[in-house]
């Protein structure tokens, strides 16, 4: 029987797991980028103990883990940095058998790449169009750089897809999400530094480990979509103004090229499916979700690993497994793209009131009855991978 070959529409995180995951599983891969590079804007990413099963799936986690530093999975500060929440990485190991890990994403899509051979990734291959295909028909893809066909197509083209419209005219697309992230990866002046979030008034920010003796600050601020500054380094010190140490003395020692903006969008109104004909979402494109969670790559990583799984059977079959790849993704996804979005909604809050009633419910929740939050982080944190992909 011949080997059967997915294309795979995206290089980003979502796009690669999801090549690795089918390779694993004896399919040929294809990965379009529409980009001429894979160095993606840096910025870190945490990676919470579902992310890392998934990952152990794919053969990287201990690669992921080695190169990583580790936090709890809540650790949440006032402007003026009094904690409101914190839950510690040994906390956290001792419940989800795995702390957080914090990760560089260009370092988490190395690890990725390298598992891929060469000549599998096409760069400045932009996808144009796309025909979905059905059980007897292969699907279709047109790139820039040439024309494929496939019995498989992973559209990983992020949260502003450009096809997805294609193939659910219906559905109003991504939307902007209100607000804007600064950041930027710095040295670490002390080894010893409490790390976490810190919610204000209309926005956060925040410090995060990272290995090598570094550590990624970010803020957010809410902001028309779009919007550039000449000096993004100012903006993002402008943003940390007056909150505690060490967030303004990190951004100051910024490289002030190092800065990356990016505007939130998320998919607000659920995608009635993951799938048409042999064509199936990942990632950003099918459940962009602001970054409050830390949970979109994760969940970028877990449907890639779901995913495998489901269409390692008849390749003739591929649309009908792609029906229970919907029922597996879409339900716990789209959840956590709405707890996110509430999440954001408070966090972003201009209101002094909204504000303080957010920073007393969070610390009640830590303080008194720290089972509230497990039973809120254990659903997302908890997850596993299908048993047979464990094995593969
Ligand atoms: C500020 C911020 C902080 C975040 N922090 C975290 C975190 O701590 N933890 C976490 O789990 N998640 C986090 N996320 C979310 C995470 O970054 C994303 O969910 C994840 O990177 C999505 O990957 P993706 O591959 O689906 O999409 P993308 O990274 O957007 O990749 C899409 C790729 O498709 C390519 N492309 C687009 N159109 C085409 C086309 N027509 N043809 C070919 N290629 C195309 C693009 O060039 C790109 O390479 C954060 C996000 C933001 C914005």
């Amino acid at each position: 029987m011949a080997q059967p070959h997915a294309v795979v529409v995206g290089g980003g995180l979502g796009g690669l797991a999801a090549a690795l995951a089918l390779q694993r599983v004896g399919w040929a891969v294809t990965v379009c980028e529409r980009a001429p590079g894979l160095e993606p804007a840096e910025i870190a990413l945490a990676l919470a103990p579902n992310a890392l099963r998934a990952l152990d799936t794919l053969g990287i986690g201990a690669d992921l883990r080695a190169h990583s530093a580790q936090q709890g999975i809540a650790a949440i500060r006032r402007r003026d940095g009094r904690w409101i929440l914190r839950v510690s990485a040994e906390r956290t190991r001792e419940r989800f058998g795995d702390p957080v890990c914090v990760v560089r994403r260009g370092e988490l899509c190395r690890l990725l790449l390298e598992r891929l051979p060469a000549e599998a990734v096409r760069t400045a291959a932009t996808a144009t169009a796309i025909e979905p295909g059905d059980t007897r028909r292969p699907a279709r893809v047109v790139t820039g750089a040439g024309e494929h066909t496939a019995d498989l197509v992973v559209l990983a083209d992020g949260a502003r897809s450009a096809l997805r419209h294609e193939l659910f005219l219906e559905h109003p697309g991504a939307v902007y999400a209100g607000f804007a992230c600064w950041s930027a990866i710095v040295p670490r002046p002390e080894r010893a530094m409490a790390f976490g979030e810190s919610w204000g008034r209309g926005g956060a920010a925040g410090v995060l480990p990272l290995s090598g003796g570094e550590a990624y600050c970010f803020a957010t601020g809410n902001t028309p979509a779009g919007g550039r500054s000449t000096d993004e380094h100012a903006e993002l010190a402008r943003r940390v103004e007056g909150w505690h140490d060490p967030l303004p003395r990190l951004v100051a020692a910024a490289r002030p090229e190092s800065v990356v903006r990016t505007d939130v969008w998320h998919i607000d109104t659920p995608l009635p499916a993951y799938h048409k004909g042999r064509v199936a979402l990942v990632g950003d494109t099918a459940h962009a979700m602001t970054p409050n969670l830390g949970q979109g790559a994760g969940q970028a990583v877990e449907d890639a690993v779901v995913l495998a799984h489901h269409v390692s059977g008849s390749v003739a079959y591929v649309p009908t497994a792609l029906q229970s790849y919907t029922a597996a993704r879409l339900p716990r996804t789209s959840t956590l793209v709405q707890r996110s979005a509430q999440l954001a909604e408070a966090v972003q809050s201009e209101s002094p009131l909204a504000a303080r009633v957010r920073d007393l419910a969070a610390a009640a929740v830590g303080a008194a009855a720290p089972g509230v939050l497990a039973r809120y982080t254990r659903p997302v944190d908890d997850w596993r991978p299908p048993a047979a992909a464990r094995r593969g």
